[in-house]
């Protein structure tokens, strides 16, 4: 069968979620102009924009144009890739004057990790004290009473 005859099907697949993952991703949306956002940075390989819910005065998502669901996802091929990602955020974090006063970088995997949008990206959050890492959970204020 030609590649054009079962293009429409692809297609229509593509749009689908499948196993709960959202295809084309909002951030997929973002990187081929179907879907606004405040750009700060482009180039081959990445685009970085705001986060549309700012959770710090800094609040810059770094996003590779491959669409990798997660850090799960990513292959030995991507070396060059995801450290071009934290090259990036270094220098968006100097340029947004938040290199000296410091600054927090995330990637969130999965359910437990908080993942909302299955396209890997590094969160670049600063501009104020941004405090402890997470919160801490139930499990360990009780193992931390069982040790006493
Ligand atoms: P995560 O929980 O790591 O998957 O983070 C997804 C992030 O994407 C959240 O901080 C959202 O606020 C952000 N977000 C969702 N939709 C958009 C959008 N259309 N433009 C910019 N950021 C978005």
């Amino acid at each position: 069968m030609q590649i054009r005859a079962v293009a429409p099907f692809l297609l229509i697949l593509r749009s689908l979620r499948l196993g709960g993952i959202e295809m084309p991703t909002l951030f997929e949306k973002i990187i081929a102009g179907d879907l606004p956002a405040t750009v700060v940075y482009r180039d081959p390989r990445v685009i970085a924009f705001l986060d549309i819910r700012p959770a710090a005065p800094v609040h810059i998502l770094i996003v590779p144009n491959k669409p990798i669901p997660t850090a799960n996802d990513i292959a030995d091929e991507d070396e060059s890739l995801i450290g071009h990602m934290f090259i990036v955020a270094r220098d968006l974090a100097r340029q947004r004057g938040i290199a000296e006063s410091g600054y927090r970088l995330i990637i969130n995997c999965n359910a437990d990790g908080g993942q909302e949008v299955y396209h890997l990206h590094v969160h670049l959050l600063g501009g104020r004290p941004l405090g402890p890492l997470v919160a801490r959970g139930k499990h360990l204020e009780k193992r931390n009473s069982d040790d006493e």
